[in-house]
């Protein structure tokens, strides 16, 4: 089994704190689409079958190519591979692309999940993060998609915005909850240096909030959501019964996955590739790549990575499994000051971290790898 990513690297703005390869020039979209194709073709083999589970259209914003051409991407992978098993095919949206028009033909697509980056319900706090859409167009996109038949909706979310307090946050989740999305995806405003938000912190015209701010807001929206009805099944991701992603929970499992287009990555058995051609270069067909091989050491670090960021942790009797019984005992002697403080808990032969702790989860995933 594997998935299939397709990532379409074009935004009409820049956000204040993205760092995703994405261009501006958004001329390039059906020379990128056409290539899309291309590339499909040459490495479907990649993945040492073509059983898709789903198919993931990522960005960038995958909202600013037509229905027609989703849905021509779609077809093709139909012909390639295996798709009878395909159950979940998402596509990130920006809310002010989805217009009547736009919803109503991706509504006759195969797509059956959409993934909204709203971010805000505040439009001082969109201002700030240079998002082009407002919280009104947000809540009509949501109620478009409703009215078109999506019954999976899938909403982002950031806190820990300096300068935007508790009862900002507290509106946004009021205001996200009352759409009754499917999903929920909530991040921590993250300051990268090479954006716009990177710049306003060297020059002293942004100053992140503290770690018990971050702390007060990580658990006010798990309070929140959780209270609604949400689980919360991995660090930044909340679901109803049914609902959890299941392309990036994919991810979380180590299934192999096929990523298309310009800063796509794809892993398959013993190798993780990532396409390096620029958009210019893409759009002329020069598809280039860097991979790295794969040892033992790195599948059990991103074992211990991946599922500790998950509710369920990491399953101790996989370890011994798949690493050997030494394995397993470094990992507990590792975690032995972390479940002495609390920030790790052993249950039912899983070692997991509760969710107050989830905030720091790096810090304690770093000590446990090999
Ligand atoms: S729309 Fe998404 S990918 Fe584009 S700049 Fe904003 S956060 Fe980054």
């Amino acid at each position: 089994m594997a998935t299939l990513y397709i990532h379409i690297p074009f935004c009409k703005r820049i956000c204040s704190y993205c760092d995703f390869y994405k261009v501006g020039a958004i001329s390039h979209i059906p020379q990128v689409v056409e290539m899309l194709h291309r590339e499909m073709e040459e490495r479907a083999n990649y993945v040492s079958n073509r059983h898709l589970t789903s198919i993931y259209f990522g960005g960038g914003t995958p909202s600013l190519i037509n229905p027609k051409e989703i849905e021509g991407l779609i077809s093709h992978a139909d012909k390639l591979f295996d798709c009878s098993a395909v159950e979940e095919i998402t596509i990130e949206a920006n809310p002010d692309d989805l217009t009547k028009e736009y919803v109503s033909s991706l509504a006759s697509t195969p797509v059956n999940r959409v993934s909204l980056g709203i971010q805000s319900f505040d439009d001082e706090a969109l201002r700030f993060m240079n998002r082009r859409h407002t919280s009104t167009e947000a809540i009509d996109g949501v109620r478009r998609l409703r009215n078109a038949g999506f019954r999976n909706i899938s909403l982002d979310i950031i806190f820990g915005i300096a300068g935007f307090g508790d009862r900002v946050l507290k509106h946004s989740i009021e205001q996200l909850i009352a759409l009754n999305p499917e999903h929920i995806s909530a991040y921590h405003l993250i300051v990268e240096e090479q954006t716009r938000l990177g710049i306003m912190t060297r020059r002293g015209e942004y100053t992140p909030i503290d770690d018990l701010l971050s702390e007060q807001e990580y658990l006010m929206v798990h309070h929140m959501l959780t209270e609604a009805g949400y689980e919360h099944y991995e660090v930044s991701n909340y679901s109803k019964a049914g609902f959890r992603a299941r392309h990036n929970s994919s991810y979380w499992q180590g299934v192999e996955y096929l990523g298309l287009g310009p800063g796509a990555h794809s892993f398959s058995t013993d190798n993780r590739t990532w396409c390096t051609s620029t958009v210019k270069e893409y759009a002329t067909g020069v598809f280039k790549y860097e991979d790295e091989h794969l040892t033992q050491r790195d599948h059990l670090n991103e074992y211990v990575m991946t599922s500790l960021r998950c509710c369920e942790g990491i399953d101790l009797a996989t370890i011994e499994q798949r690493f050997g019984s030494h394995e397993r005992q470094r990992i507990l002697r590792c975690a032995q000051s972390w479940l002495d403080s609390g920030a790790l808990l052993l249950a039912d032969n899983h070692l997991f971290i509760p969710t107050p702790k989830m905030l720091i989860s790096d810090a304690i995933i770093e000590t446990l790898f090999e």
